[in-house]
């Protein structure tokens, strides 16, 4: 998997007022991609595509560098206290992806160039905790690690996080573009978690993604560069002989992480689900998705904003946790299970 380049990039003025966008202007000019300028990111319309997927498809490789205006941020339970806006939007295809639904008909990706703002903000925010820690989530909206060779904003937050007593950052990633992070100055308060999964959920659910090996031969760089490290596997989800393809994943995780220091390893699980409105959008995006869909097969979950989500019954939920945490529990005795959701 090579690391992105995108297609096509959108300034907007106000960028060029920050170190950063005028370097990223000129990276990109010098890359010989095309650039527009836009007054916001809210007036790109007419993206190059004779149809509505051609569109999606050209707006998931376009990056916008811009402003990051609104500066409150979300609270990004169970994993941290916010999430950190660096970026929005991701490049990968991922089948299930939230992101399909919360982004709307704006899939194309934002990086945010005035980080002295943000990490002004985040400074008020653990203030306001103060003397408890404060985790921040930096990849709720986008896959920042994807896009960070590009911009080292996750690079910088990496450094300023390092920088304070009682600020903890944490993200994920499916992308295996880590070297330039490796000599950042984290002091042990960022954890670098990959998101695995089964051969099925890859092969099938992840287009654009880099592959699992890609993935672990990452997780050794980051870990031998003394990151506490994670793996996110999600979303779980009961294919056919899952139990089966489960195992695999943690054996085959076991047998690369020979030698790695795991005293600090930490797991989270999420099991799939699905809202009415992503189910829709992820058929118009992906009609040919082998996703199970179904909503008789599911339970229905209250959710936030009034959009509830599908999520496996009971008794299938009991099965996979079970079964996933066995599987923990055989392979990598010390790690810490953080949650089940
Ligand atoms: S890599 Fe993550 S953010 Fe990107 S499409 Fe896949 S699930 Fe979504």
């Amino acid at each position: 998997m090579k690391p992105f380049i995108p297609q096509l990039v959108y300034i907007e003025p106000q960028a060029l007022e920050y170190p950063l966008g005028v370097e990223l202007k000129k990276k990109f000019e010098e890359m010989n991609i095309e650039i527009k300028e836009t007054t916001s990111h809210n007036q790109i319309r007419n993206l190059p595509g004779e149809s509505d997927l051609e569109k999606y498809r050209v707006a998931k490789s376009t990056l916008v560098v811009g402003v990051r205006r609104t500066l409150k941020f979300d609270t990004s339970k169970p994993s941290a206290e916010y999430a950190i806006p660096l970026a929005t939007g991701c490049m990968g295809h991922c089948h299930y992806c939230y992101l399909q639904t919360t982004l709307g008909s704006k899939p194309y990706i934002r990086t945010y160039v005035n980080l002295e703002d943000i990490f002004g903000q985040a400074q008020k925010y653990m203030e306001e905790r103060k003397p408890e820690i404060t985790r921040f989530e930096a990849a709720c909206t986008s896959d920042i690690v994807g896009i960070d060779h590009l911009t080292h904003s996750l690079k910088k937050t990496i450094e300023f996080i390092g920088g304070t007593e009682l600020g903890r950052l944490r993200f994920v990633t499916k992308f295996h573009h880590v070297d330039h992070l490796l000599d950042a100055k984290h002091n042990g308060k960022t954890r670098f978690r990959f998101s695995v999964n089964s051969r099925y959920v890859i092969k099938n659910f992840e287009p654009g993604t880099s592959n699992f090996d890609e993935r672990l031969e990452a997780a050794r760089k980051v870990a031998h560069a003394g990151y506490p490290l994670g793996f996110i596997v999600a979303p779980i989800y009961m294919h056919d002989e899952w139990q089966e393809g489960y195992f695999e994943l943690f054996q085959r995780l076991s047998d690369s992480l020979q030698g790695v220091d795991l005293s600090d390893l930490t797991f989270e699980l999420i099991q799939h689900r699905f809202t009415k409105p992503a189910k829709k959008v992820i058929q118009k995006h992906y009609p040919k998705t082998k996703l199970e869909l179904d909503e008789e097969k599911r339970k229905y979950k209250w959710g936030r904003y009034g959009i509830g989500k599908y999520v496996y019954k009971d008794e299938d939920a009991n099965d996979i946790e079970q079964t996933i945490r066995g599987y923990i529990a055989h392979f990598f005795p010390k790690a810490e299970i953080q949650y089940f959701t």
